[in-house]
């Protein structure tokens, strides 16, 4: 147990958590780093301190994360409640999206960057700074967000003059410079969003990050299943379309299993389609699941993100899944496919939770002829070698001889690992064809719709 703090005196100096008006409170990740860079210290040492009693404290140097900071789903409490300690702030869970913690997965928000896209910011933000006032919004968070609700221009990822993309946890001083050219990521050119859709979006989720910091305790998860059965037993007056009942179905029985949170995208969906508040979805279920009498202006009539770019490589990781495990090629090490796919693994297991664990399952299970470590190295290393290279007549040749001489497989490891890339590079090159992926959704959409029409 940590000792109580003396008198008015707090560990660390007691700065409020800012805010650029409703649902633009500051991001906890951005309260860490400007503490840190107050203190003079690292991201990582202002972790390491504020965990310093704590002795079931998680590896240092997650803090590197922002997901280790505002949730939803991570270690993020201990430290908020080490930082509300040691501050003596007592709001800094609003920041953070601490009530939703049970009752929303981590798909649609920003973690990691691997081979993807870092952090974004608003240039017209970066160019108003105001050092004793400004904040990055919790808001940013979310990777739908396309435009900064304050500004109105869309949100940037990369380096307006070198391109590259920026890490999440630069500290607090150079933030708002490149990392690698030194760059000011700040400017007024900035392109209005004008695309209706990412409109609605942005309005959705600002109204979602006004709400989360009007509430105080974290919210339960029955609601959502309630919701779900609401939607499911809707009287016949409304027939649901019929991607929406197959969708609902899939949602319904993933949720009565425990096998996943809905990811914001699912709650935007049903938000659109419902015309109704996200919040509304998890507080108010019986109200969000009744048919609307006079349709909303906002109401959508299909699913609104089965197309969009952003869940694409969500949509390739299915698609592959299926590839592979049709196919006659023996299958790389799980953790291969999603990297190549810039994915993490509870990415794949919130989104499609029946294909992460079939394809798990059927790794597991195939002849083993090397540790999975060495599997994992060799195939990294043929990935590589595929996607410099452009693709050579006998690749799959030289991938062996590869593998026998940097990595000493044996012929038979060799051909095993060298087959399963392969059939990976091939998986992906069709996944990235739009047309076909659409026919593989389509075909799968039907077959969920037969399934839930048949009685679940
Ligand atoms: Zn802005
Ligand atoms: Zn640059």
């Amino acid at each position: 147990m940590r000792g109580k703090s003396r008198g008015l005196v707090t560990p660390l100096p007691p700065s409020p958590l800012r805010s650029g008006g409703p649902g633009l409170q500051e991001s906890l990740h951005h309260y860490a780093l400007r503490m840190a860079a107050q203190c003079c210290l690292t991201i990582r040492k202002l972790e390491e301190f504020l965990l310093r009693d704590d002795p079931r404290a998680p590896k240092a140097g997650n803090a590197i994360f922002p997901s280790s900071w505002i949730g939803p789903r991570s270690n993020f409490r201990s430290l908020l409640a080490a930082l509300e300690h040691d501050t003596g702030v007592h709001n800094l869970h609003t920041g953070t999206f601490h009530v939703l913690a049970d009752v929303m997965g981590r798909g649609g928000t920003r973690r990691r960057q691997i081979r993807g896209e870092g952090r974004v910011w608003c240039p017209a933000c970066y160019l108003d700074w105001d050092d004793p006032s400004s904040s990055e919004p919790l808001i940013w968070a979310f990777d739908m967000l396309t435009a900064c609700p304050n500004h109105g221009v869309q949100l940037e990822s990369r380096c307006s003059s070198c391109g590259v993309s920026q890490e999440f946890s630069a500290g607090y001083r150079h933030r708002r410079k490149c990392q690698r050219c030194q760059c000011s990521l700040a400017h007024g050119k900035g392109a209005r969003e004008s695309d209706k859709q990412a409109l609605w979006v942005n309005a959705a989720l600002l109204e979602f990050t006004t709400w989360i910091a009007t509430v105080d305790t974290p919210i339960t998860n029955e609601k959502y299943l309630e919701f779900l059965a609401e939607m499911r037993a809707r009287p016949n007056g409304e027939p649901l379309p019929p991607p929406i009942r197959g969708y609902i179905a899939m949602e319904y029985h993933r949720r009565a299993l425990k096998r996943s949170l809905p990811t914001v995208t699912t709650l935007l969906n049903l938000a659109a389609f419902q015309g109704v508040a996200i919040h509304e979805i998890l507080c108010h279920p019986s109200f969000a699941a009744s048919p609307r009498i006079v349709p909303g202006v906002a109401r959508f009539d299909g699913l609104l993100f089965r197309r969009r770019d952003l869940t694409r490589p969500h949509r390739r990781v299915v698609y592959v899944i299926d590839k592979l495990a049709s196919g006659a090629s023996p299958l790389p090490p799980p953790s291969v496919l999603w990297r190549e796919l810039g994915l993490w693994c509870d990415g794949v297991r919130d989104y499609c939770p029946l294909e992460h664990e079939s394809f798990t399952t059927r790794f597991r299970s195939q002849d083993r002829l090397l540790s999975v470590q060495r599997f994992k190295l060799g195939a990294t290393s043929c990935m590589r070698l595929l996607e410099k290279g452009g693709v050579p007549v006998d690749f799959k040749e030289s991938l062996i001889q590869h593998l026998v001489q940097r990595f000493d497989f044996n012929a038979a490891a060799a051909e095993q690992c060298a087959s399963a890339c392969a059939g990976l590079r091939e998986a992906l090159a069709l996944s990235e064809d739009e047309g076909e992926l659409l026919a593989f959704e389509t075909r799968r959409a039907h077959e969920v719709a037969q399934w839930a029409a048949n009685g679940s």
